[in-house]
């Protein structure tokens, strides 16, 4: 179907920070029409607010960059961070790294995995022990969501 994604950001946030009390600081100006699926984007983007609420204490930050292919949406926290040897492993079912396992079970990412697949997006995931983590999601932008320009 074919969604506004600023317009999907700002709601999503919005029931996160109240869900769970936390700030999330939301930087998409632009309105941006593609074609995706709303409910497995949504997801998706809950999946990576909820580890960076989990894993960090500042507030989350959530931007938007249009390419001419695609859009990149980040989720970015400034939290405990991973090695580059844990990175590898945390799309593995049960996956956990060994300090941060207090809450869930190491299933948020193999399903962002398949979410992604499904919406035929890829993942990035880059973080640095002690400083932090950025989560990725590169969406594809079809072709008339293309030649509806702006
Ligand atoms: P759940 O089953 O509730 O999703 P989980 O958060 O442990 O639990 P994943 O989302 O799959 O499971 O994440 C796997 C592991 O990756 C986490 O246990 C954590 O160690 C690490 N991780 C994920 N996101 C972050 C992050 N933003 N900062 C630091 N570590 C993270």
């Amino acid at each position: 179907e074919s969604i506004e994604l600023s317009r999907l950001l700002q709601t999503t946030v919005a029931s996160f920070e109240k869900a769970y009390q936390r700030k999330v600081e939301l930087r998409c100006t632009q309105e941006i029409h593609l074609t995706t699926d709303e409910q497995k984007l949504k997801q998706l983007l809950y999946i990576f607010m909820d580890n960076a609420r989990k894993y960090s204490e500042e507030a989350i930050e959530v931007n938007v960059e249009r390419k001419e292919n695609h859009v990149a949406i980040r989720v970015m926290d400034r939290g405990i961070g991973m090695s580059q040897k844990d990175l590898e492993k945390v799309f593995d079912r049960f996956y956990q790294v060994d300090e941060s396992r207090t809450e869930g079970y190491g299933l948020g990412l193999s399903l962002a995995k398949e979410l992604a697949h499904a919406l035929r997006a890829d993942l990035q995931l880059s973080s640095e022990k002690g400083s932090g983590t950025t989560a990725t999601i590169l969406l594809p932008r079809s072709e008339d969501s293309h030649l509806q320009g702006v």
